[in-house]
């Protein structure tokens, strides 16, 4: 079985004009066009899903203005099916964020994405160690976009220190630091973050970090704390599993990250 707890979609209307926008911005700050691999839609990555062997994709959207926060949370509750698990969204600006946490809570959300690069705050201010905190006594995990964004100018907003600034105030349990701690930034993972309790998932690494490096960050934080994601439609999930196979971990720790500690959240 093999869960992605890191993927993207939009609705079908809007879904060309925002991977347009998502690439045109990589190519301003890093002058390469990287190809997307569905079309954003949600029968797109159900087609990829059947041509990775992916079974489940966990969305993660993304309210880059407040006033989004409502129409995406009920895009991601109306595309929930036995394939697909959404987490909700919400923008650390808006004065109802607390009411706007509770309510995904309830309605049966298991987490919520926060982009610190698209929503410009520091993982560890005032405002994100609140909302960490109430997702944390919520039970509500939080995915949060770690490391450099090729999309965005530095300075980058959750840096590994940063991070680890934040687990004076939570326990850390409850966060998801993507693309493996902090994309790019794995020295600085290793220095702050491994060892401590925060998960990290695998989107988009594996064209960028070495399998030495890779390994070991895997090995020392512990497999329990890992989780499969691929970063769709940016990657293709079955290169990021290709990758992380290469690796000769045990089948123990291989089955944590493809898919057991993704049900421990989903269920
Ligand atoms: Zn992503």
């Amino acid at each position: 079985m093999l869960i992605d707890f890191h993927s993207h979609i939009f609705p079908d209307r809007i879904a060309a004009g925002a991977l347009k926008s998502l690439s045109d911005s990589i190519v301003k700050y890093q002058g390469v066009r990287y190809p997307h691999y569905t079309d954003g839609t949600l029968n797109g990555i159900l087609k990829s899903m059947d041509d990775n062997g992916v079974d489940i994709s966990l969305i993660l959207p993304i309210a880059t203005k407040p006033t989004q926060t409502e129409n995406i949370n009920s895009f991601a509750k109306s595309i929930r099916s036995d394939r697909i698990a959404s987490f909700g969204s919400l923008h650390p600006e808006q004065d109802d964020w607390e009411a706007v946490l509770e309510q995904l809570a309830e309605d049966g959300f298991k987490g919520i994405k926060l982009h610190p690069e698209y929503q410009s705050f520091y993982v560890d201010s005032k405002r994100s160690l609140d909302i960490l905190k109430k997702c944390e006594d919520l039970g509500l995990y939080v995915t949060l976009h770690a490391g450099f964004d090729y999309g965005q100018p530095p300075p980058a907003h959750c840096q590994p220190d940063r991070l680890k600034n934040v687990l004076d105030y939570v326990s850390g349990k409850y966060i998801i630091a993507a693309h493996l701690g902090a994309f790019v930034n794995w020295d600085e993972v290793e220095k702050h973050l491994v060892g401590t309790p925060v998960n990290f998932d695998t989107a988009f690494i594996s064209k960028f970090i070495s399998p030495e490096q890779c390994k070991r960050i895997i090995r020392s934080h512990g497999a329990d704390k890992i989780l499969f994601g691929s970063d769709s439609p940016w990657q293709e999930p079955k290169k990021e599993y290709d990758f992380l196979l290469s690796l000769g971990l045990e089948k123990e720790e291989e089955d944590k990250i493809f898919y057991k500690n993704a049900l421990k959240i989903l269920e």
